[in-house]
């Protein structure tokens, strides 16, 4: 499977912003290819960090393969849009419709 030009870049982006969140005022638990899954990614969160961010390793493969990683967070609308900004800051663009429903997609710009 070849690798997608902007893997790299959208992964350090990514590794860029998670360190961000995690020394901002109102910390966020933030980490990178967290666990295998969603479902074990959830449970990994510590039940005390309400804040949270990741994304898996499925969703590694993702990105390897389409330049685009899908965010899992928590826990309410505003949190993902501080997540939301803190990836822009970082140069990358965002999809995501707002909902806690929805994972948040990060890409180049570029892509
Ligand atoms: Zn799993």
């Amino acid at each position: 499977m070849p690798r997608h030009k902007n893997a790299t870049k959208v992964a350090r982006a990514i590794d860029k912003t998670f360190r961000a969140l995690r020394t901002a005022d109102e910390p966020f638990f933030a980490e990178s290819d967290f666990w295998c899954c969603q479902s074990c990614g959830c449970a990994g969160v510590p039940s005390d960090r309400p804040r949270y961010a990741f994304y898996h390793e499925q969703d590694k493969e993702n990105l390897n393969r389409t330049g685009r990683c899908n965010i899992a967070w928590g826990d309410t609308p505003e949190h993902g849009e501080r997540i939301a900004q803190a990836m822009r800051d970082n140069g990358l663009s965002v999809e995501w419709d707002g909902t806690e429903s929805k994972r948040i997609t990060v890409f180049l710009p570029e892509d």
